[in-house]
């Protein structure tokens, strides 16, 4: 029966993937998410999330996703252009406009399609776009399904994204500047501020893409173009309410014009169905916690700057970063494998990251330090850090 098998061929990827040490490990939590979780029965301290405020299992969200379902109840039955536009879906993109300080949002099902929504429809076939070398795969996607020409230009260099510019506009009808605003795998910032005065000077379009911004970076959270005071001046941002915002969805934040023109042309707002009721009602509550104080984003910086200041006193090697992400550097990949097999053993669990995802001698493990994490949490893990780094004579 085997060899009738039309796609028996997976077998032999899946074999070829194993063997080079690419088969990806799906972990099952068993808990909520948190600063510890429940993994095969054990409690591990959780560095692996984007849950970054801890809003993932807030009871504030709880009790309002609750409400919203006594109320509206659960699904929405369609997608947003035809009957799935509910109240609660409206009352979340005003509120998260007047949270940004811009004119108009709309609210998606994930950042991902946030990403799939507004590229293509706002370039297509005569158009380029100019996209930052190391952007994550929604825009890679995004970019494939809008038809127009992708320039890459090199990673965070505004001086490299002029000069493809000036190389190729004469053959554009429409530009568009395309970045991360944080970098996941190293924490490091775009220079907004330079890459939109390039964008602007060319009159291409800039969009940024914050989702490991929004809620972290800027005043209270509110995001990348809040932190370089860049408000009015970045043609579209895009974010997650899936990470900081502890829940599910994207946004795109701009002028009335582009989020109505969003709400004509995005695909997957006309077709696929909207955010049901107790996400959006959470997205709300996360919305309300972060216009009420900067208490956990304070938090959040509080606990990354402990962390990689304990990691540097040790001896490692925490990169560049510039936002709580805290790579630690541990050269070949079996190197970092092992390093958070032994960290799992020892209750922490972080993940190894190598190549092809980072550059080959740079596989790490990436600490995710959260608001939810105490002192004594971060001590534990200094402490675990420590002792594996030694063991394996990372540091001294
Ligand atoms: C995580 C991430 C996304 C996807 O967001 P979801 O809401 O999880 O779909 C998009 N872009 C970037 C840069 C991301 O880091």
């Amino acid at each position: 029966m085997a060899e009738h098998d039309p796609l028996a061929w997976i077998n032999d990827e899946m074999k070829a993937l194993r063997e080079q040490g690419l088969v990806t490990t799906i972990r099952e939590i068993e808990s909520p998410q948190g600063a510890w979780l429940i993994i095969n029965g054990k409690r591990v301290l959780n560095f692996c999330s984007n849950n970054y405020l801890g809003l993932a299992n807030d009871p504030r969200l709880v009790v309002a996703a609750r409400m919203a379902m006594d109320r509206q109840g659960i699904g929405p039955g369609a997608v947003r252009s035809i009957a799935g536009t509910m109240s609660i879906h409206t009352e979340l993109e005003r509120r998260l406009a007047a949270f940004k300080g811009v004119p108009a949002t709309v609210v998606l099902q994930s950042g991902f399609n946030a990403n799939t929504a507004t590229i293509p429809a706002i370039v297509g076939r005569e158009d380029i776009i100019f996209s930052d070398r190391l952007n994550h795969a929604s825009i890679i996607d995004g970019c494939r399904l809008s038809r127009a020409k992708v320039i890459a230009y090199e990673h965070n260099s505004p001086e490299s994204l002029e000069a493809v510019i000036q190389e190729n506009k004469a053959m554009a009808r429409r530009m568009m500047v395309i970045t991360d605003g944080v970098f996941s795998m190293d924490g490091d910032i775009a220079p907004l501020d330079k890459l939109t005065e390039v964008a602007k000077r060319h009159g291409a379009i800039m969009m940024v893409d914050d989702a490991h911004g929004e809620g972290v970076l800027g005043k209270g959270g509110r995001g990348i173009v809040d932190h370089f005071g860049l408000h009015g001046q970045v043609d579209i941002e895009v974010g997650t309410l899936s990470k900081a915002f502890g829940v599910m969805g994207g946004v795109v934040a701009g002028s009335t014009t582009l989020i109505r023109w969003l709400k004509q042309q995005g695909r997957p707002f006309l077709f696929s169905s909207a955010l049901t009721v107790p996400d959006t009602a959470a997205c709300l509550a996360a919305v309300d916690i972060l216009e009420q104080s900067t208490e956990l984003v304070d938090k959040l910086w509080a606990n990354a700057e402990y962390f990689k200041k304990g990691m540097k006193e040790l001896g490692f090697n925490t990169g560049q970063s510039q936002t709580p992400i805290t790579p630690v550097i541990l050269g070949e990949a079996p190197v970092a494998q092992d390093f958070s097999r032994r960290l799992f053993d020892e209750n922490v669990f972080a993940t190894a990251i190598a190549f092809p995802t980072v550059p080959h001698g740079t596989a790490r493990i990436r600490v995710m330090p959260s608001a939810a994490h105490s002192t004594e949490d971060l001590d534990f893990a200094l402490d675990v850090f420590k002792r594996i780094g030694r063991e394996v004579g990372v540091v001294r």
